[in-house]
């Protein structure tokens, strides 16, 4: 038996550990496409968290959320952006911004449509897209409301419209095909370092999340133009041993929308209240104290002092 000296032993464990980093792949994998098509409900499936919010609203999503999952030799992270909008407001200039930048930092690029695009739905962003020179993969979701013949058209048209790029029917709400999926994303990863602590989940920190529960509620709860004039801001989040102190302000556009958020005696407030402090009880694991006011900002969409302190560029 053949007894390593000192030396062969090292040059032996160094090589390993260089085997190690260059075999590990890393990269960013931006997930884009038009609104509603589950964009948010597809990286949540991914990551395993409810990072993004999700309702059955059109421009739900207003920032770049990033999520990160970690293997031993992997880590991917995904990039929620705010679905392709025609801006008509400041704010979706702002929005539309962190699509473009989406479009220049990923390493791959995730198209989501689902089998309810219509052609006319597809817009000239795909070309965008196309002409980025990025590796992109087709997800084709909510496979649940097609059916066998309906799909393989459906898939044909994305191929030939991808020539080369996997085209992947999914269904995030049933978790159907997320694994082929995922194997996709990282047999395209390039090879890396890790570029972010193994145990991270997202850069957001723990007000964006609370700022964007008390979003969805809103967006939930309220019609029309409403939950699209309101914006959300943490005013103070203090950790009381197992408990969290949240004071939020819903600013609203226009005088009108005050009264409505709050609603008769408080009632429509209180039980926005009520569900989105239950969502933040389960999301941070401990109770929560949270008190909600409402505040007129004027046109706060248009102006860019206040895009700014919202969280927008
Ligand atoms: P986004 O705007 O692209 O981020 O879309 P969301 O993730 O917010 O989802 C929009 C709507 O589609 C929500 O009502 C989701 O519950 C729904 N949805 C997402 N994935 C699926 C799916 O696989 N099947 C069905 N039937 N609905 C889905
Ligand atoms: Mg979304």
């Amino acid at each position: 038996m053949e007894i390593p000296d000192r030396q062969g032993n090292k040059h032996a464990q160094k090589r390993i550990i260089l085997e190690f980093i260059m075999n590990h792949r890393s990269g960013f994998v931006n997930i884009l496409g038009n609104p509603n098509v589950g964009k948010s409900t597809i990286m949540n499936a991914l990551v395993g968290e409810k990072l993004s919010i999700i309702t059955s609203k059109a421009q739900t999503t207003r920032h770049r959320i990033m999520g990160i999952v970690s293997g031993e030799d992997f880590q991917i992270v995904y990039s929620d952006t705010p679905g392709i909008v025609r801006p008509k407001y400041q704010l979706h200039q702002s929005m539309m911004n962190f699509v473009k930048t989406a479009l220049t930092d990923a390493d791959i690029i995730i198209y989501v449509t689902d089998v309810t695009e219509k052609k006319e739905d597809i817009n000239d962003y795909t070309e965008k897209i196309k002409s980025s020179g990025i590796p992109v993969i087709v997800v084709i979701n909510k496979v649940d409301l097609s059916n066998q013949t309906e799909l393989e058209i459906i898939v044909q048209s994305w191929k030939d419209r991808f020539p080369g790029s996997p085209v992947i029917p999914v269904s995030a709400l049933r978790n159907f095909n997320l694994d082929i999926l995922l194997n996709a994303i990282i047999s395209k990863l390039p090879e890396g370092e890790p570029y972010f602590p193994k145990d991270q989940l997202t850069d957001k920190y723990e007000r964006f999340f609370a700022s964007e529960i008390i979003r969805e509620k809103i967006m939930v709860n309220y019609q029309k133009e409403v939950p699209y004039s309101a914006e959300v801001e943490i005013e103070s989040y203090k950790e009381e041993n197992d408990l969290l102190r949240i004071r939020a302000v819903i600013h609203v556009a226009r005088d009108t929308q005050k009264g409505i958020i709050i609603g008769h005696k408080g009632s429509k407030l209180k039980k926005t209240g009520t569900q989105a402090r239950h969502d933040m009880e389960e999301f941070f694991g401990r109770k929560v104290f949270l008190e909600l006011y409402v505040k007129v900002t004027n046109d706060w969409r248009d102006k860019p002092q206040d895009l700014k302190r919202f969280g927008y560029r």
